[in-house]
């Protein structure tokens, strides 16, 4: 098919689990079982390139299946569309999907429906970077600021950041662009590892990995807690003593405490001296956060992997209830929607500090760190992209960590294709690996 009249033919899903539960791999005080899995789609075109555009949500086991069948909800949207029309402007299809007056009623703009979107929306940049010959995060630096402002959603925005002002923040972010890049390609990005902190790991375990993350060059770790304070200090004194003063120390509750409680409970552990305190509470509570920040301070407050889209991360900034903004590739409306957040970050001048791990997450969020330090905030000053050291290998363009810096991708893309052997294995209940273990396990699991 001629290359101006290609169209969308298939949007392709599967539901693809990982048993990480079994090494309690990805522990925390809500989530004791986690088995990290996404939502998957390819969206296949009749191009004469044979290009595809890979997106998936990621869940963490039971529910995947709901995932994938709100991403199967969306199909009829995106069927048919002329590819070179949709990757030259995907906010064209992310206002549709947004705008579906009955699937909207589901949300909206939250929750399972616009996880769904945000994996299509992501399938789509995949797909455009591809075509473009570039890594996402050049695709988008490489962009003028009207093209980006055109590909964001500013309803309910205005009252905190007009496309005027985005544009302005555009403008100045590309002043420099040159020496960051070549900074970028010769240093990498900033990671930090949470790879020793998960709650069911044993003291030794958290210190030789503490050990091991000092060694491999990272400047921050992230510690688990919130399921018991004796064992939270005893947790937070190993770490402390394994890594020594120097090096940064962040905790994460997973949204387990009241605001009162955060409060005393962060407390407590401020003698080891901790960066942040993420997740606290709830994430849809603004002005909770804001009594923790106060609370707490000089520990800083970080939220947003599980903040639902751009206007509760609005209101976050508006009501200062935030000092580390971390969005999640995954779990809002997809690039479009995180260019909204990256520009809100800007606007208010509070670092983005993305949440990362799970299935593909790494390889997603990289290059939205990497645009937001090429064209945007300038800087990787208190700017870490989190990093958990598992699952990378299913990825055709795996995360490369050197010096506790991300590399920059150099693939044309989204880094988020999946090896098709993978695919087939951990799809479940009917891949190699799930067959086998129901078959072992008839009646004996939920
Ligand atoms: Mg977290």
């Amino acid at each position: 098919m001629a290359a101006a009249a290609a169209r969308i033919t298939a949007v392709d899903t599967y539901d693809i689990r990982f048993p990480t539960s079994r090494e309690l791999d990805g522990s925390d005080a809500m989530n004791p079982d986690p088995d990290y899995s996404a939502a998957y789609l390819v969206l296949r075109t009749d191009a004469e390139d044979a290009l595809e555009g890979h997106g998936f949500s990621f869940t963490i086991g039971r529910g995947n299946d709901v995932q994938v069948a709100a991403i199967n909800a969306l199909r009829p949207h995106v069927i048919g569309r002329p590819v070179a029309e949709l990757c030259a402007d995907p906010a064209s299809l992310y206002r549709v999907l947004v705008g579906d007056s009955q699937l909207r009623w589901l949300g909206p703009e939250k929750g399972v429906m616009h996880m769904a979107i945000g994996a299509v929306v992501n399938a789509v940049w995949d797909l455009a970077a591809k075509r473009a010959g570039k890594p996402l995060w050049r695709l988008l630096a490489d962009a003028t600021p009207e093209w980006l402002v055109s590909q964001v959603d500013f309803r309910y925005l205005t009252d905190a950041l007009t496309p005027d002002q985005a544009i302005e923040l555009l403008q100045r972010g590309r002043s420099g662009l040159a020496e960051r890049e070549a900074r970028l390609l010769h240093q990498g990005y900033p990671g930090y590892t949470t790879s020793p902190g998960w709650l069911g790991y044993s003291d030794e375990k958290l210190t030789r990995l503490a050990h091991q993350a000092l060694a491999e060059g990272f400047t921050q770790i992230k510690l688990k807690v919130g399921a018991d304070l004796a064992d939270d200090i005893r947790r937070c004194r190993a770490a402390r003593n394994a890594v020594g003063p120097d090096i940064r120390l962040a905790i994460d509750a997973n949204q387990r405490w009241n605001v009162a409680e955060a409060i005393t409970w962060t407390k407590a552990l401020a003698e080891f001296d901790p960066y942040w305190i993420e997740e606290p509470t709830s994430p849809d509570d603004v002005l909770g956060h804001a009594a923790i920040r106060t609370g707490v301070a000089p520990i800083k407050v970080a939220t947003g992997e599980h903040v639902q889209n751009r206007i509760v991360f609005k209101q976050l900034l508006q009501a200062g209830s935030i000092d580390v903004l971390q969005l999640d590739a995954a779990r809002v409306g997809g690039v479009n929607e995180n260019l909204a957040i990256l520009l809100l970050a800007a606007r208010f001048g509070v670092p983005v500090c993305p949440h990362a791990g799970g299935v593909g997450l790494c390889e997603l969020v990289q290059h939205l760190s990497m645009f937001d330090y090429l064209a945007l905030s300038g800087s990787t000053e208190d700017r870490v992209i989190e990093y958990v050291d598992h699952l990378h290998e299913h990825f055709l363009d795996p995360v490369t960590i050197e010096r506790g810096h991300y590399r920059a991708p150099r693939a044309p893309g989204f880094s988020a294709q999946m090896l098709p052997e993978s695919i087939a294995r951990f799809s479940y209940p009917d891949g190699d690996f799930w067959a086998a273990d129901l078959a072992r396990t008839e009646g004996t699991r939920p």
